[in-house]
């Protein structure tokens, strides 16, 4: 099959690496792949002179000898910074391998997935809304011989292919009967298959959690605030920002959540009162009163009134200005939000997904529908396209029609909880409850700082200060318990939280059996009445501990959580933990910049030791070759990594080998050895000239500041867990005191399962884990590293599948 793949509408972070994967996945399921640049204007135009060379650039397999004698370089500026597929893929190491290069034999390209925006541009095509223009690029297909497209881009470019698909045969038909193609094309290529990828920085399409290029701009909006919070502080001025989001009020929301905002305004929920200025300014005013410095409001492109009056923020400035009297400016991020290098979810979901989509076209057949691939919990899914479309303007539709209501439950779950996150946890409004229902709540860092720890103590703190709970900071873990070093958390206390990496309150690896008894006397002396601890394999362990000791000690019978947060991701049963997508994201840059230096310096093998202790997860996301605890490696597999390094760069252009970068987890041993951290056996064994440099981004690992996903997902699973907490709080209340007894149920751990948040009792969870390696026994992302190494060409026991 003869697949191309092509980018269209407007441009988002990660677009690089759907053509990478659907490039590389391609050619090794046996298919000749292909690129179209600048989107349907490339298709109509074809090989136009105005394009100043072919639109359709040809990456086909090829034999050794051949692939040896293919030139480098470019000749067309436009597909200048073209560099594409790590064009040598090795199949099996015995030297066998496929190729890329041009359709003209011109060049070997090479796409980077850490270049923002698209190297194979994109385009608004005028000419291919006409039947005309779809006329054209059906014989500009047809003539190179292709019928399978990978469409990358928003609604309106996966309109666009579902309109071709569906009027393909009568295209057929009519460059037949023209004679513009000969019976036997016209019968080869009667179906076109198409499979679309959502490329959009808005995460405005129904059906997918999340669309190619939103985390990535969510981190450029934050970044943003990151940097603006500080002058806004130090002037105690207020911002207003304007972010995108024409139809979708995503970016802003989560901007909101993660940034610490005070106020929001999205399309989907509009202020319910009349005169929202009204609603803003009290908002304002009551976080001044309390002594906060600084406003931040956000205002999403599409933002409008309950009467559908498009709210702006010049006027919202002007709001403040006049009825606060605030120093008030307004910053438009505008197309900063598109642009920068992709923050890892960019790189792995757009490969996961572009794989998938050549394995959907190699499935469809002519009765098959469209396909659009898209995530829903944490699975890559296919649906039809026209319906993922047709759903997506049902959201528009409900706002013009005033359904509110409608227009958020057509959005994913997620959504809907973090508008109620961002409530929570920006108010100052009080919704006390009875006293009696009140609880005082210690909360705790225990293990490594991870990201995400902070900002889930922010949330849970302020939902206390809500509902009239007394929200307890115990410094140092189990440690600080022991030294009282504890004390009562407010409001304005942890304002600044949200973004901070570390954890602010202080975090060890003492557990509570350091002393027992003395930790259950230090529940009672200070009367807590229920426990959140966020942290690693040591809260678990810790939490597992407690729940035990209530055999001995009545101090334990209180609702006692763990919400999991650790850069390792070792916690059992849960997907994710706070702090591992950061720790991914600064690795990503660690490697990004190593990279850079070891394409600068040639013939050079970067290896790069991460943390993660005996857990592979954040070794496992993208290298010539990984090496993790849980697969281990002899010296079998490193001689014959060595040989694929060594063939790698043979086949480099003289004088243009890149560097490479091995990965390896800080437990990656060599059949029962320690791994030597100079990678003497890397350089020797192979007889490679190459040199080899050991870099150790361990310790940046926990990253500086804590992404936005990791951020927004700190407030939803922290409530979450004070929400647990009162219902568990009640449950035991409505026991006589003497006999209080908390079921096993009331220690527990919330996990992500499949995107769905699941409590586990933490007895249950022992089951499930490997208590001496510390991490869980099967973890998901298990065949991410095998993946990562086969679209690197290194030789694996598997396929992509
Ligand atoms: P973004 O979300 O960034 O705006 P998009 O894919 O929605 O991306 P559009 O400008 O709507 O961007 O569409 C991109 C291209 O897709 C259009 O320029 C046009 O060539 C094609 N297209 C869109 N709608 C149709 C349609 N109904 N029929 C044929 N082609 C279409």
């Amino acid at each position: 099959m003869k697949i191309a793949v092509l980018t269209s509408g407007g441009d988002s972070a990660g677009m690089n690496a759907v053509v990478r994967a659907v490039v590389k996945a391609g050619i090794l399921r046996g298919c000749e792949a292909w690129v179209v640049r600048e989107g349907y204007e490339g298709l109509v135009r074809g090989n136009s002179e105005a394009l100043s060379g072919p639109s359709v650039d040809q990456a086909v397999s090829v034999s050794l000898p051949e692939a040896a004698s293919a030139v480098h370089g470019s000749s067309f500026n436009l597909i200048h910074n073209l560099r594409f597929g790590d064009g040598e893929l090795l199949k099996d190491g015995t030297g066998d391998y496929l190729g890329t290069r041009s359709l003209k034999g011109r060049y070997i390209v090479r796409v980077g997935f850490d270049d923002g925006g698209t190297l194979i541009g994109t385009a608004r095509s005028k000419a291919f809304r006409t039947p005309e223009g779809r006329l054209q690029a059906a014989d500009n297909m047809i003539k190179e011989g292709i019928d399978a497209l990978v469409v990358c881009g928003g609604d309106g470019s996966l309109t666009g292919a579902d309109v071709f698909r569906a009027e393909w045969p009568k295209l057929v038909e009519r460059l037949h009967a023209e004679g513009r193609i000969s019976a036997e094309k016209a019968q080869a290529h009667a179906h076109l298959k198409i499979v679309g990828l959502v490329g959009s920085i808005d995460n405005d399409m129904s059906m997918t959690d999340l669309t190619i290029g939103a985390p990535t701009a969510l981190v450029r909006i934050c970044e943003a605030i990151d940097n603006i919070n500080s002058t806004a502080s130090s002037h105690s001025r207020a911002f207003v920002l304007e972010v995108m989001g024409r139809h979708c009020g995503w970016l802003a929301l989560l901007a909101g959540v993660s940034g610490g905002a005070d106020f929001v305004f999205i399309p989907e929920r509009p202020p319910t009162a009349e005169h929202w200025e009204d609603e803003m300014c009290d908002t304002i005013k009551q976080h001044r009163e309390v002594g906060k410095r600084k406003t931040i409001v956000i205002v999403a492109e599409g933002a409008i009134d309950c009467d559908l009056k498009p709210i702006k923020a010049d006027y919202v400035k002007d709001v403040l200005t006049d009825r606060l009297g605030l120093d008030t400016r307004v910053t438009t991020l505008g197309h900063t939000q598109r642009g920068g290098r992709p923050c890892a979810y960019d790189r792995v979901l757009p490969t996961l997904q572009g794989i998938e989509a050549v394995e959907a076209l190699l499935e469809a057949t002519p009765d098959s529908p469209s396909y659009m691939i898209g995530i829903q919990e944490n699975k890559i899914t296919r649906v039809p396209l026209m319906e993922a479309v047709a759903m997506t303007r049902a959201v528009s539709a409900a706002i013009e029609a005033k359904d509110f209501e409608k227009a958020m439950s057509y959005r994913d779950p997620e959504f809907k909880e973090s508008f109620e996150g961002f409530l929570s946890t920006s108010t100052l409004e009080q919704k006390k409850l009875p006293v009696e229902q009140r609880i005082k709540v210690a909360i705790m860092h225990m293990g490594a700082p991870a990201g995400g720890m902070n900002a889930a103590t922010r949330a849970a703190v302020r939902y206390c200060v809500r509902y009239g709970h007394t929200p307890i900071a115990v410094h140092n873990g189990f440690r600080g318990l022991l030294d009282d070093n504890i004390h009562e958390l407010s409001w304005l206390g942890v304002d600044s939280w949200m973004a901070r990496g570390g954890s602010e309150l202080g975090t060890n690896r003492t557990l509570p059996s350091v002393d027992l008894g003395a930790v259950a006397s230090k529940f009672q002396q200070h009367q807590l009445q229920a426990l959140l601890m966020i942290g690693g394999f040591e809260a678990f362990s810790s939490l597992l501990t407690l729940e035990e000791g209530r055999k001995y000690y009545p101090a334990f019978h209180i609702p006692m959580v763990h919400l999991p947060a650790t850069i390792s991701n070792n916690v059992p049963m849960t997907e994710w933990s706070l702090g591992s997508d950061t720790s991914l994201n600064a690795l990503v840059d660690a490697c990004d910049a190593i990279k850079q230096s070891a394409s600068a310096s040639r013939n050079r093998v970067f290896v790069v030791e991460t943390q993660g202790g005996q857990c592979g997860y954040i070794a496992s996301t993208g290298a010539s070759l990984v090496y993790t605890p849980e697969q281990g490696m002899d010296l079998d597999t490193l001689r014959r990594d060595v040989r694929f390094l060594k063939t790698r760069y043979t086949l480099d252009a003289k004088g243009k080998s890149e560097g490479r970068l091995v990965i390896k987890s800080e437990r990656g041993r060599i059949a029962g050895l320690q791994y030597r951290g100079d990678n003497q056996d890397v350089k020797r064994r192979g007889g490679i000239t190459v040199r080899c440099s050991f870099g150790i981004a361990g310790t940046h690992a926990p990253g500086r500041c804590t992404i936005p996903l990791d951020r927004a997902r700190a407030v939803r699973l922290s409530l979450k867990c004070m929400a647990f907490i009162e219902r568990q709080h009640a449950k035991l209340m409505s026991q006589p005191s003497k006999t209080r007894h908390a079921t096993p149920d009331s220690a527990a751990i919330i996990t992500i399962q499949s995107s769905s948040l699941k409590w586990v009792p933490v007895q249950e969870m022992v089951a499930h884990a490997d208590m001496q390696n510390r991490r869980g026994k099967n973890p998901w992302w298990a065949g991410l590293k095998e993946l990562a190494e086969t679209l690197a060409g290194r030789p694996q026991l598997i396929g992509l599948h």
